[in-house]
Parts: C-alpha cells; sequence; structure tokens
C-alpha cells in the first residue's frame, strides 16, 4: 500500500534517509519541512515534487517562494501548518525543542507520528502521550533503540514484559581515563565509532546523555516504569535493543546499524518492505560484547534518570540545558567534561513542578536555556 508522508526536518541526517526511503517505497512526500537550509530542499523538492514545502526562517522561506513552484509555507507557524495537511503518517525529524510544536500539531489532526524527535517526548512525553490517546493517533519509534524495542514486542502482551535493556555503542570515550575525558576535544567527541549522526546526537552519544534521553523516551512510549528499563554498553551496535519477558526468555532486533532501517519500518509499520540495506551476514561476525554502563565518567545518563524520578518539570528543564550546553562545547567555549558538572549544578538549582500544557513546557524550557546561557 502507498501511503502518504510529510517530512519535517527533511535537511537533517534522518530526514535525508527519509527522503530516501519514501522514493524506495514509492510512498508520496507531500510535505517537506527545513529550518534554513533551503538547498538541501531544492534538491529534494526536485526529487519528490510534494506540493507543500514549509521553512521555519522566514527570510529564507520568502527568498524560496520566488525560486520554486510549489506553496512555500512561512516560519514556525507554516511548519506547523505543514505538518497538519491530510498525510498518513509525519515524520518528525526536527532536532531540539523547535520540534515539539510542530508534533502536537500533527497528533492534533490525529495523524500518526514516526518520531525521531527525542527532545519531544523527553520535555513533554505525558502530554505527548496523551494527546496521541485522545486523537488516536500512533507514535511510531524511528530511534533505532525504540524501534527494536517496538519489534521486539510484536505479538506480545503487555504484563509478560519484565524489562526492557537499551543498548549503548559506549560512543567515542568508552575507555578514556578520566584524566582524558577532562581534555577531550569536540573532534574527539565527534568521532563516533559505529553510527553517522547529527552533531547534537553525536556529542549526546559521547556524554552517554543519549541514552538518558532514550530511556525517558522509552519510558513513555511503552509506559512502563524506570525500574524495568535497563542500559547496557554494547560497542558493536548491532543489537538494538532487547524485551525480557517473564518467562526468563530474551528478544533481541539485531541489524546493521543504518538508520534507513528503522526509518523504514516505522513508515511501513506494522508491515514490512524489502529494504535498502544487505543484513548481516552471521557467519562474519565474530564478537558481540556487552558492559554495564560507568555512571561515575559519565554522569549525564545518571542525571537523565535522575530527572525522571523526579517527574514534572525536570527532565524539560535538563533537556534545555544540555541542548545549550552541547552547544557551548561545540563552539569550544566550555570542555566536554563541564557539560555533566555544569548540568547537575543547574538540575539542583531547578524545583521541579508538574506540566500543566505545551505552553508551560515551553515556558520552562526557555527559563532552562536562559539559566544555562548565564551560568
Ligand atoms: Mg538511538
Amino acid at each position: 500500500m502507498s501511503k502518504k508522508v510529510i517530512i519535517l526536518g527533511s535537511s537533517g541526517s534522518i530526514g535525508q534517509n527519509a527522503v530516501q526511503v519514501c522514493q524506495h517505497l514509492g510512498y508520496t512526500v507531500v510535505g517537506l519541512a527545513v529550518g534554513s537550509d533551503t538547498e538541501t530542499l531544492k534538491k529534494q523538492i526536485e526529487l519528490v515534487s510534494p506540493e507543500y514545502v514549509a521553512v521555519h526562517d522566514e527570510e529564507a522561506a520568502l527568498k524560496l517562494q520566488k525560486e520554486v513552484s510549489c506553496t512555500v509555507l512561512v516560519g514556525e507557524e507554516g511548519v506547523c501548518e505543514l505538518a497538519q495537511l491530510s498525510a498518513d503518517i509525519v515524520v518528525a525529524a526536527i532536532v531540539g525543542t523547535k520540534g515539539i510544536r510542530p508534533v502536537f500539531a500533527a497528533l492534533e489532526q490525529g495523524t500518526d507520528v514516526a518520531l525521531a524527535n527525542k527532545e519531544a517526548l523527553v520535555s513533554a512525553g505525558a502530554l505527548m502521550m496523551q494527546k496521541a490517546k485522545m486523537k488516536n493517533a500512533r507514535i511510531i519509534p524511528i530511534d533505532s533503540e525504540h524501534s527494536a524495542l517496538l519489534q521486539c514486542q510484536v505479538g506480545e502482551q503487555k504484563n509478560h514484559i519484565h524489562s526492557l535493556t537499551l543498548t549503548a555503542s559506549g560512543g567515542p570515550f568508552l575507555h578514556s581515563s578520566q584524566k582524558q575525558l577532562e581534555q577531550a576535544t569536540i573532534d574527539d567527541a565527534l568521532n563516533h565509532p559505529t553510527w553517522r549522526m547529527g552533531v547534537k546526537n553525536t556529542i549526546d552519544s559521547s556524554t552517554l546523555m543519549n541514552k538518558g534521553l532514550e530511556v525517558i523516551e522509552a519510558h513513555h512510549l511503552f509506559d512502563l516504569p524506570l525500574e524495568q528499563i535497563n542500559v547496557v554498553v554494547h560497542p558493536q551496535s548491532l543489537i538494538h535493543s532487547f524485551v525480557t519477558f517473564v518467562d526468563g526468555s530474551s528478544k533481541a532486533q539485531i541489524s546493521p546499524n543504518d538508520m534507513r532501517i528503522p526509518i523504514q519500518y516505522a513508515l511501513t509499520f506494522p508491515d514490512r518492505a524489502p529494504g535498502l540495506i544487505q543484513p548481516l551476514n552471521f557467519s562474519q561476525l565474530s564478537t558481540l560484547e556487552f558492559y554495564p554502563p560507568d555512571m561515575d565518567r559519565f554522569p549525564c545518563l545518571q542525571l537523565a534518570l535522575h530527572s525522571i524520578n523526579e517527574g514534572g518539570s525536570m527532565p524539560c528543564f535538563m533537556n534545555a540545558v544540555n541542548e545549550v550546553l552541547v552547544g557551548q562545547f561545540v563552539q569550544r567555549k566550555i570542555g566536554w567534561i563541564d557539560i555533566g558538572r555544569k548540568l547537575e549544578k543547574l538540575m539542583q538549582g531547578h524545583n521541579s513542578t508538574p506540566l500543566e500544557d505545551i505552553e508551560h513546557v515551553l515556558s520552562i524550557d526557555t527559563d532552562a536555556r536562559t539559566r544555562a546561557a548565564e551560568e
């Protein structure tokens, strides 16, 4: 069956792969949205001829209107409008808090969302799951770990689940000493051993914050308490996660580390279709390693788990502060080790409150950014 797809954040790493997967599946792309990268967008317009596009940056949007024949929607409002066009599924691949409003706009319309924007679920998870339920829309994960957890749960009953185990590559600093971590540079942090991803995600992987955010994601998506969600370091990144059942059996999902696989699964779910990637050749796999994560060298993971125990606004606050600190590290204003240190200090100064609505989420987010910038 062909589907109509909208891709939010189409110029990013997930977005570009999603365009490719849609072409491969013969799905119709009805809308594309970018932040400001209209050069990539123009190439994508030629490839998939969407009826509508949206550009968050207003100046770039107005300039593009003169250059293309499809309808160009302008600004954040334009991106939300695009998310509400008639479609079977919206790929939400905008990085960071900017992605939250458009995800809610799509859910409001009752459209299924293939979610790559983990920040939306971390900052506003309870509200988002509520909204999806109310509008009868599905949130299908694109994140490889959550795609694995979903695939392992097909045909199973929730009350038979003992626990979920997310795998983490461990990032480029898996075997680094404390002294090496103190001197880690941006180039070291960007040198991820197994995955090619955007900058924010790659830095978060180096601090293990990425895994912390993913535990929070799993908690909301699969409605399980923190006590039933584990993390294990698996440097080969081939097993993408495990589900363990009450009888002692575990299921794992294993595939090459290429995001086009989970993207395609999210788009075809619950069906499957021939893929773009060669399956693994198991006779050539020699080693699969597993280690417990080291929370002392990687405090960001511990802080993320702590944030979910605090609940309310704390995960949102933590996520926004982390985004600012990662930005400062990328601009070489702070060291790698400062990300965890400053995050801990700022979280100690935040009193968590229950989240009322999306506006409240965004105000906590803004406040967190101001505090992080002042620190
Ligand atoms: Mg992931």
